[in-house]
């Protein structure tokens, strides 16, 4: 007996169809699915022409049976799914048996599989939808499907695929993301003689992340430790638990789009607007608002608990619990990224990149220019112009660099620098001063502050090198924890004004006012309606002084208006704190005596977060000892 079966029109009919083949990247993708679906440990992806010419998958999982062999190329064939029930709870990432003959007609198919049960294989030939041969053949247990001539009979088709390198650029990011998504496995790209990636099973996510980008990044990235939150559905059933974990960039790593966002839920790489959400929420005043972080997410929950049946590509999904999932994905980014509370470097700066750096920082700007977005769901005209660039960049390497860390480019020197070695005649550095891994910002209290930069640095000597500080960004991110405490404590201190301020609103600021005037009030700002779209200002929070507070309110209620799509009373209450600190803040260009600087670099070593303001820009920057010594030629 098969474990294929045609599903019934009932169940046929309440599935989100759609045309799944519409470049070589979704072949790509609804194979590699198959494989992984079918138990495969080692997947091996091989194209010619980024997939237009050939289109090659071989796995080690469980084959088909002969019979199964021909029912797979029937529409609406599936192993995964009987009934309309199983809809509502799908482990497997296929489920609509629409896969294999959508791909069969419009190529040149060869299948050759073997199940375990039985002795030979079998090898069906397909062209165009038509079968034209089927046949016994010897063959390890396991599938190989290969795809020639992908849309030959459809030409209108062919006409919207793009350049080869973008086609490339599509296959390449959907492999590297399943092999994340699967670190267990071993992963296998080459096109013609290229290999792409190749990476072999590793025990740790960490592994294949290094595997994959190369140890650059693993500096830059948090660790998600895997955390669990339970649903209660109701008292007498017993709780769903979610569960996350991955790599999230440091709040420094500041990325101008989303492409290196990667959620997967139950295995499966989707697009979210409530996960982007939940993660820009817990990036929320610690990086500019245009500014995207790297992430690598896993969620796991029970299938019940998520509705893939939505979108024909399998690339959306909606969640049952929606609120809690966007909750729960936040708190547990945010409760990370509070911990590491590292200092940022001057690593960061653009100019000194280390070598290290370069394959991962290559990977993803190209990575940046193909949006899975555009892989996934965009029809091929709105694919962006190429950029991925494959041809290796002058110089010997013969292959990618991108995906593996000892292939990078020659340690790269700044310009300019000259590699002498001086002889150490002047003794050596005290033990401690050469310590390695990124400084905390803890120790920010422990610093001698030397004085300032153009009125508006902080200099500042420590035990592991030198700071600089940025005095206006210090006091912001001072006040503004301050702020926030003493507005969820109700002590928020505030001053009278003499004469209340008239301001005159637009109808939607009036529509704000209204909906947010409790708010303003337990911040401290006492208001009034006054007359038509005027209010009246009577007493503001006290570290405001007169000069700044129409422009807090207004700008309070411009946040209020983008808040507004977003519902969160939390967010607005930060939103609303960023703004009281940023006009309350000392300026730059300001002079600070010592007892001042001090003052700063106590109150700011006692943040919850120092490391950067409430829009996201650092707090102060490191120059390692070792940086120093380096720089000096002295190790
Ligand atoms: P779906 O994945 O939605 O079930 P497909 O058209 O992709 O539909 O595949 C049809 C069926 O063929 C699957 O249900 C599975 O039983 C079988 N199949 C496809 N690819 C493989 C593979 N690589 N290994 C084993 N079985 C496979
Ligand atoms: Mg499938």
């Amino acid at each position: 007996m098969g474990r294929i079966r045609v599903l019934s029109d009932n169940v046929a009919n309440k599935i989100a169809a759609g045309e799944v083949v519409e470049r070589p990247a979704s072949v790509v993708k609804e194979l590699l699915e198959n494989s992984i679906d079918a138990g495969a440990t080692e997947i091996r992806v091989e194209i010619e022409n980024a997939g237009r010419r050939l289109i090659r998958i071989a796995d080690n999982g469980c084959g088909m049976l002969r019979d199964d062999a021909l029912l797979a190329f029937e529409r609406h064939a599936t192993s995964k799914l009987s009934d309309v029930k199983d809809l509502l709870s799908i482990a497997t990432l296929g489920f609509r048996g629409e896969a294999l003959p959508s791909i069969a007609s419009v190529s040149r198919l060869v299948l050759e599989t073997r199940a375990e049960e039985e002795q030979t294989g079998t090898r069906v030939e397909i062209a165009g939808g038509k079968m034209l041969n089927v046949e016994e053949i010897g063959q390890s247990r396991g599938t190989t499907i290969t795809v020639r001539d992908l849309f030959f009979n459809v030409p209108a088709r062919k006409k919207f695929l793009r350049s080869e390198q973008t086609e490339l650029a599509h296959v390449a990011s959907l492999v590297t993301h399943y092999s994340l998504a699967h670190p267990d496995k071993a992963f296998d790209l080459r096109d013609g003689a290229r290999e792409l990636l190749s990476v072999e099973p590793v025990a740790d996510l960490r592994d294949r992340v290094f595997q994959v980008f190369g140890s650059g990044i693993l500096e830059d990235l948090i660790r998600l430790e895997p955390t669990q939150r339970l649903f209660e559905v109701d008292p007498d059933e017993p709780a769903m638990p979610f569960a996350l974990h991955g790599f999230v960039s440091r709040p420094q790593v500041q990325k101008n789009n989303r492409n290196s966002i990667y959620f997967f839920v139950n295995g499966r790489l989707i697009r979210d607007k409530l996960l982007l959400h939940a993660l820009s929420a817990a990036y929320y005043n610690l990086m500019p608002g245009q500014s995207f972080p790297f992430a690598l997410l896993f969620l796991d929950c029970d299938p019940q608990a998520v509705d893939v049946n939505v979108h024909p590509s399998k690339t959306e999904v909606r969640f049952r619990q929606q609120s809690f999932v966007h909750d729960f994905v936040r708190d547990a980014v945010r409760e990370q990224l509070m911990e590491s509370r590292p200092a940022p470097s001057f690593r960061a700066s653009p100019v000194a990149q280390p070598a290290a750096q370069l394959p991962y920082s290559e990977f993803s700007q190209a990575m940046e220019n193909v949006p899975v977005s555009a892989i996934e769901q965009a029809p091929p005209t709105i694919a962006r112009a190429p950029v991925f660039t494959l041809q290796p960049q002058p110089g010997p390497a013969p292959h990618l660099d991108f995906y593996d860390a000892s292939a990078a480019a020659p340690a790269q020197e700044p310009t300019g620098t000259l590699r002498l070695r001086v002889p150490d005649t002047h003794g050596s550095f005290p033990a401690g001063a050469l310590s390695e891994g990124p400084s905390s910002l803890a120790g920010l209290g422990d610093l001698r502050p030397l004085g300032q930069l153009h009125e508006s640095f902080i200099l500042a000597a420590g035990r592991s090198g030198l700071w600089i500080i940025d005095q206006h960004v210090a006091h912001e991110r001072i006040l503004f924890e301050k702020v926030l405490v003493a507005r969820s404590a109700g002590r928020v201190e505030v001053q009278q004004l003499l004469m209340p301020l008239i301001l005159q609103l637009s109808p939607s600021q009036q529509i704000e006012y209204a909906r947010i005037a409790d708010e303003l009030a337990a911040n401290g700002f006492e208001t009034e309606p006054f007359g038509n779209r005027t209010i009246a200002i009577k007493a503001a929070p006290a570290a405001i002084g007169p000069a700044e507070l129409e422009r807090v309110i207004y700008e309070i209620l411009e946040i209020a208006e983008v808040e507004a799509r977003r519902v969160s009373l939390d967010d607005l209450r930060r939103a609303i704190a960023a703004s009281i600190a940023c006009r309350a803040a000392i300026k730059i260009n300001t002079h600070l005596d010592q007892s001042k600087m001090e003052y700063l670099l106590r109150e700011l070593s006692k943040c919850e977060f120092p490391m950067a303001c409430p829009h996201g820009r650092p707090v102060a920057l490191e120059y390692s000892m070792k940086e120093i010594l380096k720089a000096f030629h002295r190790i």
